[in-house]
């Protein structure tokens, strides 16, 4: 297997990988999606909202702002010494409270421990008018996107790439066409670059579909680090096959 970085910012990497099958790309996509455990706000308990939006809307919205932690001090609830029950390791508590008028951003939320804070302080919760008033206590937990959208660590793509079966000075797709040229037999097309690229398929004879190499595009949509969700992801799967061979030793 190789593996290419070809573009990365703070919040997204763009990777070529080389030598796996479509399987195993899939399973780092879910996992990376699905199985890391991120924070977010997952109870609220309200002593006033005057707002224009009822409990349940703002209750939604505080659950789907990103918040960064401390990846290490946490437990998920269910794997949490107290149980579920609820304590420092498993939970953290934020507040709120704010008159109007003003827009309630999520920069206005108060937390309990340092490391846990909203990702973005301009996040507008809802706007408060004249003598309206916002207080509610909040708790966060961590969770996985596979149990609610709002755990999600990344949104995560990856497409096929294609070889021209022609040679590269023959091949004339559209003018903001970018090659990577792999070598003599043929040029590697890069989807993501070109619109014409994103209609290729296997049935276009003009090209031949390279069933072992995936252009991945992960950005991360919580408080993680993206290259912690990638490192982490193939740890996960690294931890499934080894209990998948247990498994199967035992039959
Ligand atoms: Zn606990």
């Amino acid at each position: 297997m190789k593996v290419t970085i070809i573009d990365r910012s703070d919040s997204e990497i763009k990777f070529f990988v080389e030598g796996i099958k479509p399987p195993f790309a899939n399973e780092l996509r879910r996992i990376m999606m699905n199985e890391i455990p991120t924070m977010a706000i997952e109870w609220v308990d309200f002593v006033k909202n005057d707002s224009v939006l009822n409990d349940e809307i703002i209750a939604n919205r505080l659950g789907l702002i990103p918040l960064k932690f401390d990846k290490k001090a946490y437990n998920t609830p269910k794997n949490c010494k107290c149980e579920g029950k609820g304590c420092s390791l498993c939970q953290v508590r934020l507040t709120l409270k704010k008159k109007g008028p003003g827009m309630v951003y999520a920069g206005d939320l108060k937390s309990t421990a340092k490391d846990v804070a909203p990702v973005f302080d301009k996040i507008p919760i809802v706007e408060l008018f004249e003598n309206q008033e916002l207080q509610f206590e909040a708790i966060a937990t961590l969770g996985l996107g596979k149990e609610h959208s709002k755990w999600q660590a990344a949104v995560v793509g990856y497409t096929n790439l294609f070889e021209s079966k022609s040679k590269a000075n023959e091949m004339k797709l559209c003018d903001k066409h970018l090659f990577h040229v792999k070598d003599v037999k043929g040029i590697k097309v890069d989807p993501l670059q070109c619109e014409l690229c994103a209609y290729l398929n296997e049935d276009d004879n003009r090209f031949k579909l390279i069933d072992d190499s995936f252009l991945f595009t992960v950005e991360t949509a919580s408080g993680l680090d993206v290259e912690d969700i990638i490192i982490d992801s193939a740890e996960i799967l690294g931890e499934k096959i080894k209990e998948f061979d247990k498994a199967v030793k035992k039959l």
